[in-house]
């Protein structure tokens, strides 16, 4: 670790040593937007000497066996779990999600996405054939990639970086890593504590810089077979056509657009209090979180009023204030973006209930240049305006009636996105019924965010390409053969 007068100044970490780069950057206190840290802003040159680092360190780390690397995995997550709080006080500084949300959720599963793959890896079975095919005995083996170019946003820092980096080492391969240039501190704390864990020199590299240098020079490194990405659908397509000239194996997991559909039978509260979380947890910045909300016309006044004095007692203010839900958004210029849209829906003639240009919020005089921002309850809007199309991605949800079953599946799916959705009715055919039909990776009837890791998680259409998850990350993480023995 080393301190620049001030600030704390992050270095690479390439081939088991922290090397420092000629370029910093700077990455902000969302809560105070002042300079919270000093960041590499790598090029190619810092990339190919990870890669070089990587594919050193390949074929010991693969020859190992599946036992022997899930101890280290495990050591790891440990060792995270040790310094839990210290982890999420810099996550919750770094990111501005408040220090509960960080405490609960980002750091404790970032340890548990360790130990989950470390155990996972232990439990697959490979295929075979029946014992006599035209006098052969086929099956299969999996074997390691090689070095896996690993890139991940800013909304979750370290959960995403991990649940990443521990399914593609545990299955053997070594790792570059990039992760987002505005939350790279816990990813760097991180690396502190992989030598004491046991991981050899090699296996776990990370440079931190943008996206359009370090992040380009990984995806266009010939010796990279294989990219797993976390961000939007724009860099995605960005990935999509620089790793083409390789044919890299890419896995996508990119932004959604999710519904929430409430029928009239639904349990009211427990539908009202599900949706303010899954609408506006870690401040709107998840990629599950619900932004458009229907709602059987019945009880939509019911709905809508009980909505909005939910969302009001849903609390924003300082990140480091326990009591708070809500912390500040990552940046000024997405906290701008995320403004714009209420202003195009009060220039579109809809109705803001609450939040942003309605209440007021009332901060320390030392957070006043933070990215802060009420949750914000709109109607009125159409289906066909980009606050019903884009990927907001900030704490603003729109909620609007339906008639009938048929309709709202359509309207629903009526987006370029695939990612989530949930569906509120006491109703069983029904929850069945509708959940066939909705196009998303993942449906969520009566309850949100509930993961098992062992199912697929991933989006279609423009939420991207693959899954990621216990048997989907293996598959992914791997390539398979088969082996024919004639006898
Ligand atoms: P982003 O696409 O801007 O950046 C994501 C990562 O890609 C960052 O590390 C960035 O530096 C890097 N990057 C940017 N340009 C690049 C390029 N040209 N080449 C290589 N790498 C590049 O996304 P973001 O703003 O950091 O994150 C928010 C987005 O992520 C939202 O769309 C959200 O829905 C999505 N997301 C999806 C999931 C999921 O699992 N489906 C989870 C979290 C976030």
């Amino acid at each position: 670790m080393s301190k620049d007068m001030k600030y704390l100044v992050l270095e690479n970490y390439i081939g088991g040593k922290f090397v420092p780069c000629s370029k910093l950057m700077d990455s902000f206190d969302p809560s105070t937007g002042e300079i919270y840290c000093k960041v590499p802003d790598s090029g190619p040159e810092e990339v190919d000497a990870a890669v070089r680092a990587a594919n050193e360190a390949f074929p010991d780390w693969s020859a190992k066996s599946p036992e022997e690397r899930a101890k280290v995995l495990n050591k790891l997550a440990d060792l995270i779990e040790a310094r839990l709080e210290e982890f999420a006080q810099a996550e919750s500084k770094d990111q501005g999600k408040t220090i509960t949300f960080a405490r609960n959720v980002d750091i404790p599963r970032s340890a548990y996405n360790f130990r989950f793959f470390a155990s996972s890896v232990l439990h697959h079975t490979t295929d075979c054939s029946q014992m006599d095919h035209m006098g052969c005995l086929n099956y299969t083996v999996r074997c390691p990639v090689g070095v896996a170019g690993l890139i991940s946003p800013w909304n979750l820092p370290l959960y995403l970086l991990t649940w990443k980096i521990a399914p593609a080492v545990a299955t053997g391969n070594t790792v570059v890593a990039k992760p987002s240039e505005m939350t790279s501190v816990t990813a760097w704390m991180m690396c502190q504590l992989l030598e004491e864990a046991g991981f050899p020199p090699g296996v776990v590299n990370i440079v931190f810089g943008t996206g359009p240098r370090a992040g380009d020079a990984l995806v266009s490194h010939p010796d990279v077979p294989l990219i797993s990405f976390t961000g939007s659908t724009a860099t995605a397509r960005l990935i999509t056509e620089r790793s083409a000239p390789h044919c890299k194996k890419l896995s996508l997991e990119l932004g959604g657009k999710n519904p929430a559909i409430i029928f009239a039978d639904a349990d009211m509260d427990q539908s009202i209090s599900t949706t303010v979380r899954s609408s506006f947890s870690n401040q709107g910045e998840i990629c599950l979180c619900t932004s458009r909300i229907f709602v059987e016309r019945s009880v939509y006044p019911e709905f809508l009023t009980r909505f909005v004095e939910a969302v009001r007692r849903w609390k924003t203010g300082v990140p480091s204030d326990p009591s708070n839900d809500n912390g500040a958004l990552i940046s000024k210029e997405h906290l701008q973006k995320v403004k714009g849209y209420v202003a195009l829906a009060l220039a579109e003639g809809a109705q803001v209930h609450c939040g942003e240009g309605v209440d007021s919020l009332t901060l320390p005089q030392h957070n006043a240049d933070g990215y802060f921002m009420l949750p914000t309850v709109i109607s009125g809007v159409k289906d066909s305006s980009a606050l019903m199309q884009e990927e907001i991605f900030g704490p603003v949800t729109c909620v609007t009636p339906f008639d009938e079953e048929e309709e709202v599946i359509s309207r629903a799916n009526g987006v370029r996105y695939g990612l989530s959705a949930t569906v509120w009715s006491r109703d069983v055919g029904r929850v069945h019924r509708v959940a066939r039909k909705l196009q998303a990776g993942l449906v969520w009837t009566n309850c949100w965010l509930v993961r098992d890791l062992n199912l697929p998680f991933g989006g279609m259409k423009n939420s991207g390409i693959g899954r990621e998850g216990g048997k989907d990350s293996y598959h992914f993480f791997t390539e398979v053969k088969v082996i024919a023995i004639k006898h």
